[in-house]
């Protein structure tokens, strides 16, 4: 009997992307087999392809790309009652142990034995959605409803990541909100800030379009656009101050409540800790160098928290209620499409970084 293959869209290496069939796995009794449909495409896919690795994850094995994904579900495993054939499900891709203690008190995002799919962290890596079918555990693989496009099934990840942010920030509707970074990710917080009633947003970033973009979506009150570095012989403490004294004149001198933090880049950490109110909250969504100098004793002297974000746990469903209520559009995020064929075309311009690139999305 020949064994059954599919496409897949293999990383053997940097910059080396390959269309290969494969042999296609029958799902496991808590498995579904789905056919993805949309997979969108972010900085670890980009860090993967452009250098072969993530942080310290190397990629030694051919490894599938994609965890923001929506599909369709093909084959049950025998143990599976939720999901039938046919349905349409956005993808979790955490697959946490379920038996350790963070699993079993809810906080399975920082499950001890937790992998990930599209990632080189286990060895053999767990394969992504950049393929024609795909198996994944029913419990997240998490329903769809049919006014949801697939292509907005995709942004359905980093939406949970953004729900999970904003929960962890504490956020208050009258609060006034400073969004670091106007990304995707920032992009999505600033949204999911609007969605609990937000009516003063500040978004800052080094790209005067991605602002203008915010601006015109309605997801920022003000916009601030930072320089790349400081002016000549300034110190970096200096210009942290002074960038958030510009951003605190731009809100009409009003210090913020809440600030979140999705560069990664310690200049923007300390501005947002300048820039805090009084018990402000600084969340850190996004990742950056793993070492960085924080002012703790500007925080300190304004009890100014610094909350810290690890993906998500138990969001996917106020996620999609958001995209398929409407409080959150997400298809103006979505400003590249491509078909899993051109994977390597897709990531490529992922790495390029064109001015007008938001979220690229690869579709089958
Ligand atoms: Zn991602
Ligand atoms: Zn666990």
């Amino acid at each position: 009997m020949s064994e059954t293959t599919h496409l897949a869209a293999l990383l053997h290496g940097a910059k080396d992307v390959r269309l290969e069939q494969v042999p296609t796995a029958a799902p496991l009794p808590h498995q579904v087999q789905i056919r993805p449909r949309a997979t969108g495409i972010c900085g670890t896919d980009m860090h993967y392809y452009s250098a072969g690795k993530n942080g310290m994850f190397v990629v030694k094995n051919p490894l599938v790309l994609g965890h923001e994904a929506a599909g369709e579900v093909v084959a049950v495993g025998s143990d599976v009652k939720a999901l039938k054939v046919g349905d349409r499900v956005a993808i979790e891709p955490q697959r946490p142990c379920s038996e350790c203690k963070q699993c079993t008190t809810g906080l399975y995002n920082l499950c001890s034995n937790m992998k990930f799919s599209g990632s080189a962290s286990a060895d053999p890596p767990v394969q992504g959605s950049l393929q024609e079918l795909y198996c994944h555990a029913a419990e997240y693989a998490h329903p769809l409803p049919d006014s949801v496009s697939w292509t907005e099934g995709a942004i359905v990840e980093p939406l949970a990541v953004a729900v999970h942010a904003v929960k962890r920030s504490g956020l208050q509707a009258d609060n006034s909100v400073l969004v670091l970074g106007a990304g995707a990710i920032g992009l999505l917080c600033a949204a999911v800030a609007r969605s609990k009633g937000v009516k003063n947003i500040e978004m800052v970033d080094v790209d005067p379009a991605r602002l203008e973009f915010a601006k015109a979506q309605g997801l920022a009150d003000t916009i601030f656009n930072i320089p790349l570095r400081p002016n000549e012989g300034e110190e970096k403490v200096d210009f942290c101050m002074r960038m958030a004294k510009d951003i605190i004149s731009q809100n009409k001198e009003r210090l913020f409540e809440t600030i979140i933090e999705c560069t990664g880049v310690e200049t923007c950490v300390n501005i947002g800790i300048h820039a805090a109110a009084p018990r402000g909250r600084v969340v850190l969504v996004g990742m950056g160098s793993p070492m960085q100098s924080i002012r703790v004793g500007s925080a300190a002297v304004r009890e100014v928290d610094l909350i810290s974000v690890w993906r998500y746990a138990s969001t996917f469903g106020t996620a999609i209620d958001l995209i398929a209520s409407g409080k959150v559009a997400v298809k103006p995020l979505v400003t590249h499409v491509f078909q899993l064929k051109q994977a390597a075309e897709a990531l490529d311009v992922v790495v390029a970084k064109p001015a007008d690139l938001i979220k690229c999305v690869i579709v089958s």
